[in-house]
């Protein structure tokens, strides 16, 4: 009799063993239904050294698989990769095989899918219902049930405007094959340093073999055009390539740079994708014939048939990091998929991460220089306005210095950026008869002002409120007053100061969707932006010749909270942003607004020099035993139930090891001491490099019994804390 191990696709179960039946061959990798209860799941087949189970059921016991999926098996790579995240990140497996399978379609022999999308007839019966949901589909196309969510409408509501004829079904292909990308498309001709290091990421496609390379250049030097080389020789080779952009909206301007660079749109991959795309990509993926795929972090897990060259661009983002589900960091995972599919992987970035820095230094990555901005392009010139010596006018944010330097660009019909990570209007509202502060109910966060839209929005939970128009605590009329600066402030500034100017605002409140950053980017190439204001979205990826002036309006933000990459961050980010300008011909200058001109960071930013930057910033690390000269985890307890959490978190606590070289601190109240309803208490695990903290953590964790009501969940190398 055959026996096999099977993972499901169910995150509270170990793997299971089911028996082959007659007529049915699997090896591993096969992706399977099997019957669990009365339920059918999807599972994959796995070899049982390799996954041991605690669940021993004899051969007469055994139920049999229900049928094998018509789609190649997962790779042993991918295989490798799911059970190293699950060992290093603390996850259930069969959370991580999830992200692989992420399109369950797996299954499905079908070719084709019933789309729905609007006919441009109007129904005989318009009814208020029917009006909004045609409004709102206008141009999409999608499931009736993706329709309705669009529309905010019923299922209903669709299924009956496609009786009336309002809305028809189209047949999408979705084994319709993607084109193939041309490598001699639109090859640009490279410089002799580009030249030089293009050649050696070529070889390194050659080999075969693993090999993670730091590409570090400045912003502008031609890391994409370099690295596009690389991925040109992956496509000769009939070999797939991932690359992963920080940001959904970083791909449409990346799709449009890649068409001009090889004559067609590479497979795109995130979370915005309709799920007739997803089941194509994911299909075209399996089988090979997606030669590129471009996307976000969960890009890292689909089922590649054969994988030539992995690309992290802008690899120091913080947004690589999940921070939901499995924690996992996407740059490190990339790394590791690299090692087990033996083939090389570049990290693109102006701003490298000290970690990654770190692993250069110990001779593990490579490291490949640009050293200067492509073509007459020079960097831009940093200058830092002292706020406490040359302050803007009362109520406003903008020094005079930044005020007359936008005055100069408007006149010369030039751009300017004025950058502040802070979405919204202002980020305190509170009543200036009473004191009241509008707390979010749902977390330990004010909730924020959004003027565009008339609201009150918590960042963390997405709670909102119309904003009210009379006090709620006092009833006091046209008393609410705004603290601080928000973009929207920043834009309210701006357009009193220069009635003529075109602002534009830019955040993810704007800039929702790849078709807005698509409008976006139009209306800057057509000068029909004078003055962006925008978060650390438009900080990466633009690239807007006629912008010369970049204004950071509060560079001591990121500064506050003094977490351990405070002044990473800030160095990175302004860097970044600073990066915008100047790309073309014309000289970029820039201003940042700070209370400490002579801090540090704020010196290496003006002066340029990131060397002693990061030295500094490394022997600070070293000598705190801090990232990546040790570690740290997160262990976070939440509950509903405050008390629960505490208790729960109180008995983790009181069953720490006694470990030499590892250190734990708390339970305290989490940075975020209530997130979505949820009550969170923290512990700080600080250990020694070479100490296995996992193997710890599990054993530790393993031993303890808690309530149903409390949840506990690990954070390795936890990114904020
Ligand atoms: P980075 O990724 O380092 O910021 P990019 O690859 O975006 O740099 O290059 C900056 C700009 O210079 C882009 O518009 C790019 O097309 C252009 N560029 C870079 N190298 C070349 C080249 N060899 N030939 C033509 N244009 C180039
Ligand atoms: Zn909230």
């Amino acid at each position: 009799m055959s026996r096999t191990r099977v993972l499901l696709l169910n995150a509270a179960l170990g793997p299971l063993d089911y028996r082959v039946p007659h007529g049915m061959t699997v090896e591993p990798g096969s992706i399977v239904v099997a019957p669990l209860g009365p339920r059918q799941l999807l599972g994959v087949v796995w070899e049982p050294e390799r996954m041991p189970s605690d669940a021993e059921v004899g051969d007469n016991r055994l139920r049999p698989l229900l049928a094998a999926a018509p789609v190649p098996p997962l790779g042993d790579a991918l295989r490798r990769l799911v059970e190293w995240t699950a060992d290093y990140y603390l996850a259930p497996p069969a959370a991580v095989l999830r992200m692989c399978l992420s399109s369950t379609s797996a299954l499905e022999g079908a070719r084709s899918v019933t789309e729905y999308r609007a006919t441009g007839q109007v129904p005989p019966r318009l009814t208020p219902q029917r009006e909004q949901a045609l409004e709102r589909i206008a141009d999409r196309q999608g499931l009736i049930r993706e329709l309705a969510t669009i529309a905010e409408v019923s299922d209903a509501v669709i299924r009956g405007l496609v009786k009336t004829g309002a809305i028809e079904a189209v047949e999408v292909d979705i084994d319709s094959p993607y084109p193939r990308p041309d490598p001699d498309h639109g090859a640009p001709t490279l410089s002799d340093d580009q030249r030089a290091v293009a050649d050696i990421l070529v070889a390194n496609v050659d080999a075969r073999a693993f090999q993670p390379t730091l590409l570090d250049g400045v912003t502008g030097s031609g890391k994409t055009e370099v690295y596009f080389e690389a991925v040109a020789e992956a496509i000769r080779q009939g070999r797939q390539t991932i690359v992963l952009l920080p940001e959904i909206a970083l791909t449409e301007p990346f799709l449009k740079r890649f068409h001009d660079r090889f004559g067609c749109e590479p497979v795109a991959w995130h979370s915005g994708l309709r799920s007739t795309q997803r089941r194509r990509a994911w299909r075209a993926i399996a089988s090979g014939e997606a030669l590129v795929t471009v996307g976000a972090r969960s890009a890292l897990y689909l089922p590649y048939r054969d994988l030539g060259l992995i690309v992290v661009d802008e690899a120091h983002e913080t947004s690589f990091k999940q921070e939901e589900g499995v924690h996992y960091h996407a740059r490190d995972v990339a790394v590791m998929r690299g090692l087990f599919e033996r083939c090389p992987v570049i990290l693109a970035s102006a701003t490298p991460a000290i970690e990654t820095r770190q692993q250069v230094e110990l001779g593990r990555y490579a490291e490949l220089k640009l050293p200067g901005r492509y073509g007459v392009a020079e960097m831009p010139t940093i200058e830092a306005i002292d706020l406490l010596s040359q302050p803007p006018e009362r109520g406003r944010w903008l020094a005079p210095k930044l005020v007359a330097a936008i005055q100069d660009r408007m006149e010369k019909r030039e751009q300017s950026l004025l950058y502040l990570n802070r979405r919204g209007y202002a980020p305190l509202t509170l009543c200036r008869n009473c004191g009241h502060r509008f707390q979010c109910p749902n977390c330990t966060a004010w909730m924020v002002e959004h003027r565009l839209v008339r609201r009150l929005a918590c960042h963390h939970c997405g709670h909102v409120l119309p904003t009210p128009r009379a006090c709620p605590e006092c009833q006091a009329e046209e008393s609410l007053v705004a603290c601080g600066p928000g973009v929207e402030r920043i834009a309210d500034e701006v357009t009193a100061l220069f009635p003529e100017a075109k602002v534009a605002v830019v955040t993810s409140d704007t800039i929702w969707s790849p078709a807005k950053a698509a409008e976006f980017v139009g209306r800057m190439e057509a000068g029909d932006i004078d003055i962006v204001v925008g978060t650390q979205l438009v900080t990466k990826g633009y690239h807007f010749p006629n912008l010369t002036l970049v204004g950071v309006v509060d560079a001591d933000l990121g500064l506050e909270g003094g977490d351990l990459r405070a002044a990473e961050r800030t160095f990175q980010q302004i860097r970044q942003v600073s990066g915008r300008a100047g790309r073309g011909t014309k000289p970029g200058h820039v201003y940042i607004q700070t209370h400490s001109p002579s801090a540090q960071v704020m010196q290496a930013l003006v002066t340029g020099d990131s060397d002693a930057f990061y030295a500094a910033e490394t022997e600070a690390r070293r000598d705190a035993g801090a990232p990546p000269f040790g570690r740290y985890a997160a262990i976070i307890v939440s509950s509903e139930d405050q008390a629960c959490a505490q208790e729960t978190a109180r008995l983790v606590g009181r069953s720490a090891p006694q470990v030499e070289g590892m250190m734990v601190y708390g339970p305290a109240p989490a940075p975020l001491a209530m997130l979505r309803g949820r009550h969170r208490f923290r512990l700080l695990v600080h250990a020694r490099r070479a100490l296995d903290v996992q193997d710890v953590i599990r054993d530790w964790l393993g031993t303890l019994d808690w309530s149903p009501k409390a949840r506990v969940t690990v954070d390795v190398d936890p990114y904020s804390f």
